[in-house]
């Protein structure tokens, strides 16, 4: 069973072999957590997202999916990119959320990762309302198939940090 830990705090100081980016499809840098890691990275990162950009996903890596790159000046080895859906008026697709998690968990075990850190995916500029993301996030983790040990769900917020701690219990 993989272990879930909760912390508060920013997600680029953590020493864990991946760390999960809420990227957008552009896979360019954006703002919110996707704009800390590429600060605190430098620009190796974003060259590896061009490299990947020109040779597998030139229209756009698609809302749910997932691509590592290694993780330039940050204290974890590989940076894992997934693009969470947009929450709208009308809602949002819960499963593509759920896809972010699992496909970033089997990117995981591809690059033979142990520990491994998201934030809440689509929660700040996507609108996902917190305590709905924070469900999909932990059923998700809990329910996956996946040989990384612990997940850390690291939470930028008070607000976000009791929303996990309610779904994990
Ligand atoms: P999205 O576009 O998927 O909504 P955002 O980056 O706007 O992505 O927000 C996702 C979540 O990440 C939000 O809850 C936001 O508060 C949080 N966040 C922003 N910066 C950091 C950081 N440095 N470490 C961890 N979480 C962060």
């Amino acid at each position: 069973m993989t272990k879930l830990t909760l912390v508060r705090g920013d997600i680029t100081r953590r020493r864990v072999d991946a760390i999960v980016n809420a990227a957008n499809s552009s896979l360019l840098g954006g703002g919110g957590v996707d704009g800390a890691i590429h600060r605190a990275g430098g620009p190796e990162i974003l060259a590896e997202c061009r490299a990947l950009r020109a040779s597998h996903h030139g229209g756009g890596l698609p809302t749910g999916r997932a691509v590592a790159t290694t993780a330039g000046r940050l204290p974890a080895r590989w940076v894992i990119h997934t693009v969470g859906p947009v929450y709208r008026e009308d809602g949002g697709d819960p499963e593509l959320l759920a896809s972010c998690y699992r496909e970033s968990l089997r990117v995981a075990d591809g690059l033979g990762a142990r520990t491994v850190a998201f934030p809440a995916i689509s929660t700040g500029v996507y609108r996902w309302p917190m305590d709905d993301a924070a469900r999909i996030a932990v059923e998700t983790v809990r329910g996956a198939r996946t040989a990384v040990e612990e997940v850390v769900f690291v939470l930028f917020d008070e607000r976000a940090y009791e929303a996990f701690a309610r779904q994990v219990g």
